[in-house]
């Protein structure tokens, strides 16, 4: 397989212009050839708000510690440098109640685009995720690339999705989506838009934590490079079709002091599917559930299966994709 990029957001535009990345290539492929274009829909991604009174009294320093956190500073001004907000995607897998738990620890609240076919199988998680304080949106019931399915194929994905969810005891607090691969084109684009779902939500920030070799501290320091007001960052703890994950988690703790200590605050998504603030994560009184029945994936990607190749925690089954 190719190396992972050393900065695999290089090939991305820099989160500084707050305009989220939604493109034909895959988070996991390695960039070659000119930048992907992006199409970002206007509108759906507005750039961050500059609050009156959130100003940075002097730029953050990498490796400098900041004593105003996500709770805000003693004048309760928020954080120095704004919010940024953590999203995984694919889940729930076996990684999962580990991820909850960091969270709950360090009161951080968190966005799932969660794959249908994973809450059906274990949907003790969606309604928890959204009694604990995190947002719960849809990632598609079976992962496939969008703009090679019919319409009526994409519609199928998304209600079905809406349906699992539904069934595990779950609202949406908005009607919000994230294309798996980040991709979409305006045929795919019109048929969410007829469903309702006018939010598509895409990345700012990302690693190569799909590949099962990837490390933490690649992990940890591709997220911290790419901070910027308003930026949405990306971390799969259990990608659908590989055996990644345990980095992810693994790095977790350090990517949230490094955020804070940037001078950064946690936030969550609006109806655009812009950051906003939030408070510190205020957890439920309930026991992070655990993996009850086997986590659905992919045919495992060859290339993503690390050296040695690796399996998925157990249990797991693997499924065909109904499209291919
Ligand atoms: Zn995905």
């Amino acid at each position: 397989m190719p190396s992972p990029s050393p900065s695999p957001t290089s090939a991305f535009p820099s989160p500084a212009t707050h305009r989220s990345a939604l493109s034909a290539t895959a988070p996991n492929s390695p960039p070659s050839g000119p930048p992907p274009s992006f199409a970002a829909t206007p509108g759906t991604t507005p750039p961050f708000p500059a609050t009156p009174g959130t100003t940075p009294p002097f730029p953050a320093t990498p490796g400098t510690t900041s004593s105003v956190f996500a709770s805000g500073g003693p004048d309760g001004s928020g954080p120095s440098n704004g919010w940024v907000v953590l999203t995984f995607d694919d889940g729930p897998s076996s990684f999962r109640p580990r991820t909850l738990e960091v969270l709950r620890r360090e009161t951080v609240p968190a966005v799932f685009f969660d794959v249908g076919m994973r809450v059906a199988a274990n949907p003790q998680f969606a309604a928890f995720q959204a009694r604990e304080g995190h947002q719960v949106l849809n990632h598609t019931f079976t992962h496939p690339r969008l703009a090679t399915l019919t319409p009526e194929a994409i519609r199928r994905e998304i209600i079905d999705t809406d349906e699992a969810l539904r069934a595990a005891g779950v609202r949406m607090p908005f009607r919000g989506m994230r294309p798996p691969f980040l991709a979409v084109d305006d045929a795919g684009r019109d048929v969410l838009a007829g469903l309702g779902y006018r939010t598509i939500v895409g990345v700012d920030v990302f690693a190569a934590d799909p590949d099962a070799a990837t490390t933490p501290e690649q992990i940890r320091d591709s997220l911290l490079a790419g901070l910027a007001p308003g930026a949405i960052l990306l971390l799969h703890d259990g990608n659908v079709d590989t055996p990644s994950g345990r980095a992810a988690v693994t790095a977790l703790p350090e990517i949230i002091r490094g955020v804070r200590e940037h001078g950064y605050g946690f936030g969550l998504l609006d109806e655009h599917g812009a950051v906003v603030p939030a408070g510190p994560l205020q957890p439920c009184a309930e026991p992070i559930p655990p993996i009850v029945n086997p986590v659905p994936y992919l045919p495992l990607v060859e290339q993503f299966r690390g050296d040695p190749p690796q399996d998925p925690p157990p249990p797991y089954v693997i499924v065909e994709s109904p499209h291919s």
